[in-house]
């Protein structure tokens, strides 16, 4: 079995459609794919119609962007009922406000002298897509001031930069009573990526298990082998589950789908822990 609980569509900041992840999925030898979006679980009809011809399970899922102290994290929500009225609105609220902070973004970067557009930026979202600072890196790739996304990242977008703006984003604790609400489970997505900007304290994640916290992503490419071993540990203190994914993008990052995965006896777990609801 192979298992990959963390990947992006275009219906966020992927390049694939969710028909071709899902078809990239299947090429790939998985068995179950979680479609993660970024604040919308828009594409994971398409991606269930796409996935009929093959023995492949699509896992509905969302990546919740969050804030607390002033530090974003992600967190993944799994099986949500995505008509849940209380996580639907706030699902909207994130994702309403990445526009007016994606246009401040590309504000300063014209003021800076870069010659970018808001226009420029909308041409490469796709129709009722979550848009995200890739969405910028990708016009920055297309005006020529800069070789890639991953470029784009490392001088003008990065959480550090004069040119970055925050969004409205949800609180963890309730992300996690949101997603138990409507019937999922929730998993702290990348919690050792620290090359994105600052981590929170262990102390965020004792209080999110808490709140019912199910899993820590643990496996990730962003994760080297310090962080895997530190989170392994605190996983096993605090009875957490532990996943692997790849947090797949299409050619919008380096990793192939299916790079990290998660032990099947884990996925049961985490499907039990969504049918029994925060329940912890
Ligand atoms: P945003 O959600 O708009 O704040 O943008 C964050 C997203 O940018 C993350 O979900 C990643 O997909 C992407 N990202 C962050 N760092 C990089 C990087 N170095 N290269 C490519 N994509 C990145
Ligand atoms: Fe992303
Ligand atoms: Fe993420
Ligand atoms: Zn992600």
């Amino acid at each position: 079995m192979r298992i990959d609980l963390h990947t992006h569509s275009s219906v966020s900041d992927g390049t694939d459609t969710p028909g071709e992840l899902v078809r990239a999925a299947a090429a790939a030898g998985l068995d179950v794919v979680a479609l993660t979006d970024h604040d919308t679980l828009a594409g994971v009809e398409a991606a269930r119609a796409a996935a009929e011809p093959y023995v492949l399970e699509v896992v509905p899922g969302v990546e919740v962007s969050c804030v607390v102290d002033g530090i974003s994290l992600h967190l993944l929500g799994y099986w949500p009922d995505p008509a849940h009225p209380g996580l639907a609105a706030e699902l909207a609220l994130n994702r309403d406000d990445r526009v007016p902070r994606a246009q401040e973004i590309v504000r300063r970067l014209a003021a800076a002298g870069h010659p970018i557009t808001w226009d420029d930026v909308l041409r490469h979202v796709a129709d009722g897509a979550t848009v995200g600072r890739p969405h910028v890196a990708d016009t920055l790739v297309d005006l020529g001031v800069v070789p890639d996304r991953d470029t784009a990242f490392a001088t003008l977008l990065h959480n550090e930069s004069p040119f970055y703006v925050t969004h409205h984003a949800t609180d963890p604790a309730e992300a996690v009573r949101l997603v138990a609400a409507a019937g999922g489970a929730t998993v702290f997505a990348h919690p050792g990526a620290g090359r994105r900007g600052r981590l929170v304290d262990d102390d965020v994640v004792v209080r999110l298990a808490a709140a019912g916290l199910a899993g820590l992503e643990v496996d990730h490419p962003d994760h080297d082998e310090v962080a895997r071993a530190h989170y392994r540990v605190l996983a096993a203190e605090l009875g957490l589950l532990t996943t692997g994914s790849s947090d797949y993008h299409g050619t919008g990052k380096l990793q192939g789908i299916g790079a990290c995965t998660t032990a099947p006896e884990v996925f049961e777990a985490l499907r039990d822990r969504a049918a029994r609801g925060s329940a912890a």
